[in-house]
């Protein structure tokens, strides 16, 4: 037997149940020893019934009495009397109706689960179960639970798996020896016997340890040598002109933020190397970012490089060549817009002067990808809201030059530290951690729905002494069109009975480029009062003189969209409000109870990190495909050790060609995260 052995071979596993693993991914014993559990179930900690007290717990019991009732539509609920030698006690299954048969006839069971107080009695509640005939050796009873196969018993999942004992303890090494010895990791083949068949709960901490910090490993070895390979493509040399640059910063409308300095004098020695720029911008909603890049851009055009920055939404492209516009024209610098709603000989026009060179600054959303547009001189590409985008539109907009042009990935979603160490680790990171002076920290509330009408006064008063509102309609489910019911129905029941006597707008993502960017500009010079709009302001959109914002149905919003609307608002010296209104009056989430107490987007996002893994968080697009079984992105403290690990191993100069399966791996990652 060997690892590319099909399973149908092996014994136990029929035609039948062959299919059933193929489906499941799983078709030769390579796989199927890869196939880790999920968890492990340890009964080896059994109390009496008459000891047992709170918490989670295991018993071993016999049946003597079970039943299901329904309970309401889609509740039916599972009784047992379950009896050992010193007592009895009730367990109690929801919506696992075959338990009644599981547990029929006289055998003996392990029973683990919670014994807590529930419908007025304690009860052990939802326990897995295990018939203690099926349990291999009397001393080994940790068990793997492995994810569900369609159509598979897990019984039969650990029956097999204990045929591949043989091949499992045969398993080659996969890392490279000396940081096996060095870090005291188990070997390869140890690790996969503790994980399938540990005996204690010791032999799964360890076998997950080492498992963890291969995972991790391969994506930090690749990441450093990406970082590696970056340092030898060459780029575009943009000298740094301090009159150039001081000329540009004199002439603002206000005093640039130390943190400002600190990250444009950053690119500005990164436009000077031969190497290109990859670095990113990260700095909490709010603390401009928008005008960093427009002076790297400035320097730019100075020697003739022409600048792209890609917005995610139409809004923002529209508002960012304003702000733009408005800050490089004293210069002679021009700014394009470049967007779905530019049509017909405007665009073409456009194009031109993006090939000849007429327009030094392109801004405009993933439009600018297109192949029509052709630049001069690329020389320093922008992404705003860089997590919005995925690896390959960076990719194909930095194809645009010649020579690799110099990359700036702005955010206002912070990358937690392990996020950004792994799968970022070759960015170079430039922090604006200060607001603008004179920002006052916005006051946040919940607001119960019941109490609407004092909050409309709020924002009457607000209007009342020349301020301006956002209202922000919820997400009704997963169709856009019924958000824009949602956000029309709001629109009138606002435009005719409670703000009457104010000028409202309407904003959402059906409406047509051209109708958007008429209100957001209506919005901008004050021309309208109250501005009722779906999720497209979410990020971006900056009109400092708003200084109150309302979202509706607060509670089914995502942490970090939440962080991103109220940042619509404390754009200005003036003190700001954001009021989260939830859907009904039950008990507010974790979510929501962060958001109120801090208005720190890194805090929020370690704490979004905690509730949702950074899966969800950063996407499928950014990295969806790492392959990361054990092994947690939260886990900061083994992320340091694979670094440091990673680090002295590319450094070593050790040939990565000599461990197969490693360097398969590291490829592959290097694959989804390179620039070039
Ligand atoms: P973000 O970092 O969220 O993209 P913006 O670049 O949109 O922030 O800037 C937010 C607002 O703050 C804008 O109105 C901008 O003009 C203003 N601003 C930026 N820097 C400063 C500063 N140093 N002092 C005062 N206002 C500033
Ligand atoms: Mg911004």
């Amino acid at each position: 037997m060997s690892f590319s052995t099909p399973l149908s071979k092996i014994k136990g596993v029929g035609p039948k149940s062959a299919e059933q693993f193929a489906d499941a991914g799983l078709h030769t014993v390579g796989d199927l020893i890869q196939f880790l559990p999920r968890r492990h179930e340890d009964f080896s900690d059994t109390v009496a019934i008459a000891d047992i007290s709170p918490g989670k717990k295991t018993i071993r019991a016999r049946c003597e009495k079970v039943a299901t009732r329904p309970v309401r539509r889609g509740l039916r609920i599972t009784t047992a009397t379950l009896v050992d030698d010193s007592g009895k006690l009730q367990a109690v299954w929801f919506n696992q109706p075959y338990r009644a048969t599981q547990l029929a006839g006289t055998e003996e069971f392990f029973f683990s689960g919670d014994f807590e107080f529930n419908y007025n009695k304690y009860q052990l509640t939802n326990p897995s179960v295990e018939k203690v005939s099926d349990m291999p050796v009397q001393t080994d009873r940790v068990l793997p639970v492995y994810r569900q196969i369609k159509g598979l018993k897990t019984q039969l999942v650990r029956k097999i798996m204990s045929e591949l004992r043989p091949p499992m303890t045969m398993s080659p090494e996969t890392l490279p020896e000396s940081i096996v010895r060095g870090e005291r990791l188990l070997s390869r083949s140890e690790a996969l016997l503790g994980i399938h068949f540990p005996k204690t709960v010791e032999d799964i901490q360890r076998a997950k340890e080492r498992i963890a910090f291969e995972e991790l490993f391969q994506l930090l070895v690749a990441s450093q040598l990406n970082k590696h390979d970056n340092a030898k493509l060459e780029g575009w040399h943009i000298p740094f002109n301090k009159d150039v640059v001081a000329d540009f910063v004199a002439k603002l409308p206000f005093e640039l933020t130390g943190a400002q300095r600190r990250a444009a004098w950053e690119i500005i020695q990164d436009f000077e190397r031969q190497v290109p720029m990859n670095r990113l911008l990260q700095g909490d909603v709010g603390s401009g970012k928008t005008v960093v890049a427009g002076l790297a851009a400035r320097q730019a055009a100075h020697h003739g490089f022409q600048t792209a920055l890609m917005a995610p939404t139409e809004i923002l492209a529209s508002q960012h060549a304003e702000t733009l516009s408005s800050l490089l024209a004293p210069f002679g610098v021009s700014v394009g817009l470049i967007m779905g709603g530019v049509k017909g000989q405007a665009r073409k026009t456009l194009y031109e002067q993006i090939a000849n060179g007429a327009v030094d600054v392109v801004v405009g959303t993933h439009a600018l990808i297109q192949e029509k547009v052709q630049f001069k001189k690329l020389g320093f590409v922008a992404i705003d809201e860089q997590h919005r985008f995925g690896v390959k539109q960076r990719q194909q907009l930095l194809a645009k030059s010649e020579h690799l042009p110099h990359l700036l990935a702005m955010t206002a979603t912070p990358i937690p530290r392990s996020l950004a160490l792994t799968v970022y680790g070759e960015l170079d990171v430039s922090i604006i951690n200060e607001l603008p002076k004179g920002r006052k920290p916005i006051d946040t509330r919940l607001w119960s729905p019941n109490s609407r009408a004092q909050l409309y006064e709020k924002i009457d008063i607000e209007i009342k002494t020349g301020r301006q509102a956002y209202v922000i309609c919820s997400l009704i489910d997963e169709n856009p069109d019924n958000d824009v019911k949602s956000v029309q129905e709001e629109y009138k029941k606002l435009q005719n009975s409670v703000f009457k006597h104010r000028r409202i707008g309407l904003l959402h993502g059906k409406l047509k480029s051209d109708e958007k960017e008429a209100v957001m500009a209506q919005f901008s010079s004050g021309s309208i009062d109250i501005l009722v709009s779906t999720t497209v302001v979410e990020v971006g959109v900056d009109v400092p003189n708003a200084t109150i914002i309302m979202i509706e149905n607060a509670d089914r919003f995502g942490l970090s969209q939440l962080h991103q609307l109220r940042g619509r608002v404390g754009r200005s010296s003036h003190q700001s409000y954001c009021y989260l209104v939830m859907s009904d009056s039950s008990k507010p989430s974790q979510r929501l109870k962060a958001i109120e107490k801090s208005n720190d987007g890194f805090y929020l996002a370690e704490v979004d990190l905690q509730l949702r893994g950074p899966g969800e968080i950063y996407g499928r697009s950014q990295h969806g495909a790492l392959n990361l079984q054990i092994a947690t992105l939260a886990d900061t403290k083994m992320i340091a050790r694979a670094q440091q690990a990673a680090k002295s191993f590319v450094e070593s100069g050790e040939d990565l060609l000599q461990y197969k399966q490693l360097a398969t791996q590291v490829k592959e990652y290097q694959r989804l995260t390179t620039l070039n």
